[in-house]
Parts: C-alpha cells; structure tokens; sequence
C-alpha cells in the first residue's frame, strides 16, 4: 500500500483547528474531561487517520481523518451537532501522540 505520508504538522493543525471551530466551548470541555477521565481508547492511529472506542454512556467508536480539505469524521453516539465530544476528546489524545 502506498499512501502519501502527510505533514504532522498539518495533520495536527487540521484537526485541532478544524474541530475547535466546528464545536463550542462547553462541548471541547467535556471532550478534555473524558481525557482526563481516561475515556479514550485508541485503536488506530497513523499519520493519516485516527480510530478510537471512547467510553461515555456505552462505548463509541470514533474514526478521524484529515482530508485536503476539511476533515472525515465518525462517532457512533447519537449526538446531533456537528462535533461532539468524543471526536474532541479523541482529537486532544490523537494530538498528543504525534
Ligand atoms: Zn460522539
């Protein structure tokens, strides 16, 4: 398989930018609560893309990939916004590890 290898730079930049301007204040909170709670699981993580199981009322799954523009993002919980705080949570965790 051959995947271009992106910037970390970028791929930090895009997902924390990205997902801060796509949330509120309250919402990245809570997400920096389940990290501090040790809520976030990561299964996956590469340069290119993220998949975590982040545990709140029952486990969900969570899959982050950056794209050329904008951001592909997964949660399996039924929040209706745009971003909830599993995706911050992970994101912050996704972060910290590159
Ligand atoms: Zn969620």
């Amino acid at each position: 398989m051959c995947k271009p290898p992106l910037e970390k730079d970028w791929f930090m930049k895009s997902v924390a930018r990205l997902l801060l301007h796509r949330t509120n204040i309250e919402v990245w909170h809570r997400g920096v609560d389940y990290v501090n709670q040790g809520r976030v699981k990561i299964l996956r993580f590469d340069e290119n893309e993220v998949e975590a199981l982040v545990t709140g009322h029952e486990n969900y799954r969570v899959f982050i990939k950056p794209l050329k523009k904008g951001i592909r993002k997964e949660c399996s919980c039924p929040y209706q916004g745009d971003v909830c705080k599993h995706l911050v949570a992970t994101a912050i965790i996704e972060t910290a590890l590159l």
